[in-house]
């Protein structure tokens, strides 16, 4: 798990307060660490590595994993928007703070 000096670092480099509680996988509920959203759905379901790579070829996994892109696929980051963790920014509409946010968390937790 995290230490509480690394979290309040990932926090403050937010514009805005991030409740890392309500950033996590819909899928497997694992949080602390990067999600994507699916590119274009009005409907946003947040995924991790873990459960976004199992759905994509191994081409564009390797693509992401080469530092290539932060896409995977269809997947793009999911950048918070505000604080009530429901909205994120358009792919290439997030502000520097909310990119340096999502670099900043670890892509897995293993
Ligand atoms: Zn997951």
């Amino acid at each position: 798990m995290f230490t509480i000096r690394i979290m309040d670092s990932i926090t403050e480099s937010a514009a805005h307060p991030v409740d890392m509680s309500k950033y996590t996988c819909h899928k497997c509920g694992r949080g602390g660490i990067r999600l994507w959203r699916e590119y274009m759905r009005f409907v946003v379901e947040l995924r991790c590595y873990v459960c976004v790579q199992s759905k994509e070829s191994a081409e564009k996994v390797a693509r992401y994993l080469k530092g290539e892109t932060d896409q995977i696929g269809w997947w793009i980051p999911a950048v918070p928007m505000d604080e009530k963790m429901d909205s994120y920014w358009g792919y290439t509409a997030a502000p520097r703070s909310g990119v340096d946010f999502w670099k900043r968390l670890p892509n897995d937790p293993y």
